[in-house]
């Protein structure tokens, strides 16, 4: 913590497909929550690692809709900084189903862009320990050869 009492963190945010076109929207949200982006990536999730990314959901009824949604189209992947991110992307995104969220949390990327219980904009790690494995599958920190961007923003 630092003398405010605040954590700096780090926290996966993904744009999911129906998100995309709404990008520019969503970075003005995350400009104003005082969180700044620090890596981004676009990429089309193959079945099976939208199926590895969720694979906490496998048992549920909805994973194979849910994992045929995040393959879908290309999904944009951000590692977002700042005090508590983890949790105020969280708040940002709002509750799960964007039905929910336009009733409870109006301002929310969800409640504005959302569909519903699936269609639901954007992804956000909901503890550290996520953030981390996350974080890891989007941006390995073993990079192989071509270009690292481990030395950017060493300051946040
Ligand atoms: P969150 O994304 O808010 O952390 P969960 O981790 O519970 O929500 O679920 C992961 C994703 O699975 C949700 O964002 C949503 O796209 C989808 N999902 C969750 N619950 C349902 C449901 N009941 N029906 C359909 N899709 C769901
Ligand atoms: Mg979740």
């Amino acid at each position: 913590a630092n003398k405010l009492g605040s954590k700096k963190e780090r926290t996966l945010a993904m744009i999911k497909p129906d998100g995309v076109t709404k990008i520019g929207d969503i970075f003005e949200l995350i400009n104003t929550a005082n969180l700044i982006v620090t890596k981004a990536k676009m990429i089309k999730l193959t079945w099976s690692q939208a199926a590895d990314f969720y694979m906490e959901h496998q048992s549920k009824p909805f994973f194979n809709n849910l994992v045929q949604f995040m393959s879908s189209g290309p999904v944009v992947a951000m590692e977002l900084m700042g005090d508590e991110a983890i949790s105020i992307w969280r708040r940002l995104l709002g509750p799960t189903d964007s039905a929910v969220a336009r009733r409870e949390a109006q301002e929310s990327v969800r409640a504005q862009f959302g569909t519903d219980g699936i269609k639901n904009v954007a992804h956000g790690s909901d503890s550290v320990a996520a953030a981390a494995r996350e974080l890891e599958f989007f941006f390995p920190s073993t990079m192989g050869h071509g270009p690292s961007n481990t030395a950017i923003f060493t300051d946040c």
